[in-house]
């Protein structure tokens, strides 16, 4: 949509007939992502290409790269598919992040869980996101059965974490053009429940040496990857006040959604200025914006018909749907954002619309 708003035309390549990307570009490809000839396809109906979620098939994606431009690299899409190898990245780049083991048996997540002590978090290397592929183990005794539950046993890693027991959830979305210019958006803080972003705050309620420190990892981050293009990073602040990396994004990301009307220019925009080599935008932030995620949950609440004009009838308030097919628990379905005066008087607002929107 912010390609089209500046007068590009766009392609979209997704197995879904009328997937949400599907329902705004020029052209949809239905395939699935590790069709190579759809791949092809794709790369000679543009002139640039980009990834919207960390999932697509990185053999496809190096084909469409040797055809044409694809920002941010496949080397940078191999990093973040990939958590050990992302931790791995970031550890030799010096960047802190949770304790963690990578794990291949049952008796090593048995030792990996006794030296770094409960609780710990056990996430799968890959093809994890929304809480998916994780659980918190809080007895050691569990540390085999849930080894088993990630797919240990058939022979997948897994990543043994320390729990972190944070003040506060982070995240920075970092843009770096062609000739290695970065603009970051303002510091976002984060609420996640069960796993799910629920709310992004802005700006952070959290000290200036805070953000300053979550700025300069994320340019770090952009710069040692070689990121052309966005990549979000999510962080931890520790209640001693350090600033750990728990997971790199290297797309548009939810935690920046409030970017749309919270800032002078939107993470969208940035990224199709700096695909077609466009000077970035102005990253400033308008006013305190809060965003909440509309799951599912509201649909199955409301028998699938929520009060939106409940929620467009308080101030400062814009919805997005993102026209998904089908609802259920869980699944992200759109946003709300909404602009005040104040971050308290925003937060206020978004969640009462949020509530709103539910009530049967
Ligand atoms: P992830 O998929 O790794 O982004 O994890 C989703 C959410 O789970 C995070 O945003 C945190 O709220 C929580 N989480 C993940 N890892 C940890 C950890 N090591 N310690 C505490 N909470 C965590």
């Amino acid at each position: 949509m912010s390609a089209r708003t500046m007068g590009y035309r766009s392609v979209s390549l997704d197995p879904g007939v009328d997937c949400p990307g599907s329902q705004v570009t020029d052209h949809h490809i239905v395939a699935a992502y590790d069709d190579l000839g759809a791949a092809r396809e794709l790369a000679d109906r543009s002139d640039v290409v980009t990834y919207e979620f960390e999932n697509v098939d990185a053999t496809a994606i190096e084909v469409i790269s040797e055809l044409k431009p694809v920002y941010p690299s496949p080397s940078v899409l191999r990093v973040c598919q990939d958590r050990e190898i992302e931790k791995i990245s970031l550890r030799e780049m010096g960047i802190g992040v949770p304790e963690f083991r990578v794990v291949k048996s049952e008796g090593e997540a048995v030792e990996a869980v006794r030296e770094i002590g409960v609780p710990v978090v056990m996430k799968t290397t890959r093809w994890g996101y929304d809480g998916k592929g994780q659980s918190v183990v809080r007895d050691a005794g569990d540390a085999g059965s849930a080894f088993e539950g990630l797919g240990g046993s058939e022979g997948a890693p897994v990543i043994v974490e320390g729990f972190v027991d944070f003040e506060m959830e982070v995240s920075v979305v970092c843009a770096r053009s062609l000739d290695g210019e970065m603009r970051t958006f303002p510091v976002s803080e984060n609420v996640h429940v069960g796993g799910i972003l629920d709310t992004s705050i802005v700006p952070a309620r959290c000290s200036d040496a805070v953000k300053d420190e979550a700025v300069r990892i994320a340019m770090r981050i952009a710069e040692g990857l070689d990121v052309i293009g966005l990549i979000a990073v999510e962080m931890f602040v520790t209640r001693a006040g350090e600033v750990l990396v728990n997971e790199l994004a290297p797309r548009p990301h939810n935690s920046g959604h409030y970017t749309i009307e919270g800032c002078e220019t939107s993470q969208f925009e940035q990224l199709a200025r700096i695909m077609v080599g466009m000077p970035m935008g102005d990253v400033g932030l308008r006013s305190p914006t809060v965003m909440v995620n509309l799951l599912g949950d509201v649909w199955e609440s409301t028998d699938g018909a929520p009060d939106w004009s409940a929620v467009l009838g308080m101030p400062r308030t814009h919805l997005h749907l993102y026209g998904k097919s089908g609802y259920r628990i869980g699944r992200k379905m759109g946003h709300i954002t909404v602009t005040g005066e104040t971050v308290e008087g925003a937060l206020v607002v978004a969640i009462a619309a949020r509530e709103a929107a539910s009530r049967a």
